[in-house]
């Protein structure tokens, strides 16, 4: 295994590419301002948020 690439870590990295996109629900097309949670088995992890406006449930996952 590598160390820390360049002082930020593959999980930083995708939480802000997560970030920088605009937050619209698929289904309702509803934007807020809702955070990502992240949570990770090691192998992978899981980004999920909750649409405020119905209530969909929106997964991202990716592989460190
Ligand atoms: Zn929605």
């Amino acid at each position: 295994m590598s160390s820390s690439y360049g002082g930020t870590s593959a999980f930083e990295r995708l939480r802000a590419r997560l970030d920088g996109r605009p937050r619209t629900c698929e289904e309702c097309g509803f934007v807020d301002d809702g955070e990502w949670e992240a949570a990770t088995s090691g192998a992978t992890v899981e980004y999920r948020r909750e649409c405020s406006s119905c209530g969909t449930e929106q997964i991202r996952r990716y592989r460190l």
